[in-house]
């Protein structure tokens, strides 16, 4: 396709990462299944080796075939960067991220908020490894500056925040962390880059889980990390030292939800806000945790840097039985309890932010909850949760018991 940067990212989404006349004249790239790939000589061969973590290029089925490339080179025009390193799970683009940057006697931040398993990460092999973390407030802003060191790696962000929401000021951290001339790195995974493009807010390096909206049917692993030119082959090296490939069938699978993202997000995105729009008159629930929402703590900061909000948001109820909590949630019918999101189907999870934090508490007055709004009919996925209140009322009646 020529001329891609002037159109939309809804287009790109149909026409990029295809070439049908390499292919058969087939739509799609299909699936390359490889592990080894032939070579005319042995000079031909020690060649593809030396290339390796070129874009493009591979030398062997783990450093990537055309399925992974076309996956790449689509999710890195979408985000505005050089190329993209695609690997086999979020969780991998995370720890690819870090190791490319941390070095023994080197620190990292990271916000407070962020997806639990990366604070694990940190807090065990990373801190083994010889590597110390800060985690920071995520509303601190400007104030970074002030926890950056001379031996500071990375400043990493993830905006909204896992489980709590809190949306980051992204240009005045990446300010912060430019004049100190340390590398940003951001988990996009909840926006995706059709409602925020943080390498046009200044971020070096841009992940995602794309097992989440990318792949978007809860049916693939897929993690991909994207760069500028500067920080490719450092990314690159790091996914092919530690042996981080993407499944020929996962990336595959994350190029067909691409097609797709656009519209779904749209009603992810209608069908989350009017379930917050029910919920938010529901006497029950204490405070929605949603950008979109004019009563989100930080909403100025979502309507400047972000173009849209997706399907998952949480929520916080009043002091109530945690009886009554599982009544609501266990028995609901269209919203599954699982982890994960971004797939075609509602959830709802009971979750702990607090037990998750160092650097702030997280303290409401009664359990805290997240929903993932599917592409069910709105109409049905609220009765279902009428039915849910029905359930928790006739239970919690009496005396509240449970806070946060
Ligand atoms: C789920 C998630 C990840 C991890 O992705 P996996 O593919 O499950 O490993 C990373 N970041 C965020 C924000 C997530 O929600």
């Amino acid at each position: 396709m020529k001329k891609a940067a002037a159109r939309h990212p809804e287009t790109l989404l149909a026409h990029l990462g295809r070439d049908p006349a390499s292919h058969f004249g087939a739509v799609n790239t299909p699936v390359y299944h490889a592990s080894t790939l032939l070579f005319d000589s042995v000079e031909a061969m020690q060649e593809a080796g030396h290339r390796r973590l070129e874009k493009g290029k591979s030398s062997y089925g783990r450093s990537g075939t055309p399925t992974t490339f076309a996956f790449e080179d689509t999710v890195a025009a979408l985000e505005g960067g050089y190329g993209a390193v695609a690997v086999s799970s979020g969780l991998q683009a995370i720890t690819v991220t870090l190791m490319s940057f941390a070095t023994a006697g080197s620190h990292l931040l990271m916000p407070d908020s962020v997806y639990f398993p990366a604070r694990r990460i940190c807090d065990s092999l990373l801190q083994r490894l010889g590597v110390e973390t800060t985690f920071y407030d995520p509303a601190i802003g400007a104030g970074i500056a002030e926890l950056i060191r001379d031996n500071t790696a990375l400043v990493y962000l993830e905006s909204p925040g896992s489980l709590t929401f809190e949306v980051q000021d992204v240009p005045a951290i990446v300010a912060a962390a430019q004049a100190a001339g340390v590398v940003t790195a951001i988990d996009n995974t909840w926006a995706t880059p059709l409602y925020c493009t943080p390498r046009s807010l200044g971020v070096d390096v841009v992940l995602h889980a794309a097992t989440k909206y990318l792949v978007g049917h809860s049916d693939a692993m897929l993690g991909v990390v994207v760069c500028g030119e500067q920080h490719y082959a450092q990314l690159r090296r790091t996914s092919q030292f530690l042996g981080c490939a993407a499944a020929p069938d996962d990336v595959y699978l994350g190029l067909r939800g691409l097609r797709t993202l656009a519209v779904r997000l749209e009603r992810h995105q209608s069908t989350a806000l009017r379930l917050c729009a029910w919920l938010a008159e529901r006497p029950e629930v204490d405070r929605l945790l949603y950008p979109a929402l004019p009563g989100h703590p930080q909403h100025a900061i979502w309507q400047r840097d972000f173009r849209g909000a997706s399907g998952l948001f949480g929520l916080t109820l009043k002091p109530c039985k945690s009886e009554a909590v599982l009544a609501l949630v266990d028995g609901l019918d269209l919203f599954g309890i699982g982890a994960s999101w971004g797939g075609y189907e509602s959830l709802m999870i009971v979750t702990d932010p607090d037990s998750a934090r160092s650097a702030t508490r997280w303290n409401p007055p009664g359990p805290s909850l997240r929903i993932h709004a599917g592409l069910e009919h709105p109409d049905d996925l609220i009765a279902d949760l009428e039915a849910g209140f029905a359930r928790f009322n006739e239970i919690n009646r009496g005396q509240a018991t449970l806070t946060g």
